[in-house]
């Protein structure tokens, strides 16, 4: 038996983003005993070799949208397209990576096409022949897990959660491309160019540790904290949870997490971070998880390597006056 899935991609300006690959992984996974019909979608402006050469390399089936409003994502658009493409293929799974804009997307085609969607899916595992997928609620402090009745369903999935892993099987039909061209096809939201505030002495992705501050610095002046932690190391970086970006206590720069960087540092310090699944989305990968928070049950705590139930008012200052204490005397 064989089932249909569509993965939709995301490009700016005709890349693609490098996470296709955690969706192809995903959807691959979905169905391990049988026939895998992916149909991997690539919108953009001037995207079809790229198509192309995705097709070949994965021998898989792909279809470009080009549109030149779609040249950086554009849900507006692709939510009025994509109902057209879904009816055609009749898949059994539609799934995209999880941020902002695709869950824009994953709510408006569950009206248009009358099919539930479950945003945020971590893990999942087939019971009785149907799949349940896990995702987090309530900023992590439950779990929830949701099977569908439906033969429809669509899927966000978090950054990082699956292995990315792929085998292309080229003992099948070898993949093929198609384009569709929509001009017709008017959107009332053209975005026009993407702003990153690029801090040239802050680079997360580089950086051997991360030293982040969450919402449990209570005060901006506290960030002065997490920069003399980050001065112990030569290879340093400061991070922050979103509503400390929100906050403005931190550029949005330094925001680590589904709608932040992806970092995957020797050492990541969260300090005072609850870890919400879609702040552990950008930091799960690190190589050693330090998290200081005075709550025992919070849910950093689950990935952490080593954890400190303190305040971080009095631990960071006493990890920073050891350090100079060693220095002075080695
Ligand atoms: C679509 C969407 C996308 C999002 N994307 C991101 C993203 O990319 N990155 C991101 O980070 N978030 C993101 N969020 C927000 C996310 O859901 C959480 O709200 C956020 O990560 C929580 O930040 P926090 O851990 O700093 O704050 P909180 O959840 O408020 O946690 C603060 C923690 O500090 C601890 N604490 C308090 N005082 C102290 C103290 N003195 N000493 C030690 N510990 C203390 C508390 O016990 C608590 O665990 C997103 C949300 C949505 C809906």
């Amino acid at each position: 038996m064989h089932k249909k899935q569509i993965l939709i991609a995301e490009t700016v300006e005709n890349q693609i983003s490098p996470s296709y690959k955690e969706l192809l992984g995903f959807g691959a996974s979905l169905h391990p005993d049988g026939e895998n019909k992916i149909l991997l979608i690539i919108p953009g402006q001037n995207v079809e070799k790229l198509a192309e050469q995705i097709a070949i390399e994965n021998n898989i089936h792909t279809l470009a949208i080009e549109h030149e409003d779609l040249r950086y994502p554009n849900p507006h658009l692709l939510q009025k397209i994509l109902p057209e493409v879904i009816r055609k293929y009749m898949p059994s799974y539609i799934c995209m990576m999880h941020n902002v804009r695709t869950c824009q997307i994953a709510a408006s085609l569950s009206i248009q096409i009358d099919a539930p969607c479950i945003t945020g899916v971590e893990s999942y595992e087939i019971q009785k022949e149907k799949s349940v997928f896990t995702r987090m609620m309530f900023n992590g402090k439950l779990i929830g897990k949701t099977a569908c009745k439906t033969d429809q369903v669509i899927l966000t999935i978090i950054p990082g959660a699956f292995s990315g892993s792929f085998t292309p099987d080229h003992t099948i039909q070898h993949g093929k491309t198609e384009i569709i061209k929509i001009n017709e096809t008017a959107s009332e939201y053209k975005p026009v160019r993407i702003i990153e505030t690029i801090s040239k002495d802050n680079r997360l992705e580089e950086a051997d540790v991360v030293v982040s501050a969450g919402m449990g610095i209570e005060k901006e002046e506290r960030i002065d904290l997490i920069r003399k932690i980050a001065s112990i190391f030569s290879n340093a970086a400061i991070g922050g949870s979103r509503i400390v970006c929100d906050h403005g206590w931190l550029p949005y720069a330094c925001q680590i997490g589904e709608t932040g960087k992806q970092v995957s540092p020797k050492l990541y310090f969260a300090c005072g971070i609850s870890g919400t699944m879609q702040h552990t989305a950008g930091m799960k990968k690190s190589g050693c998880i330090v998290a200081i928070n005075k709550d025992p049950n919070a849910p950093i705590f689950s990935i952490a390597d080593y954890g400190v139930v303190e305040d971080l008012q009095s631990f960071l200052p006493i990890l920073a006056a050891r350090y100079d204490d060693r220095k002075k005397n080695p």
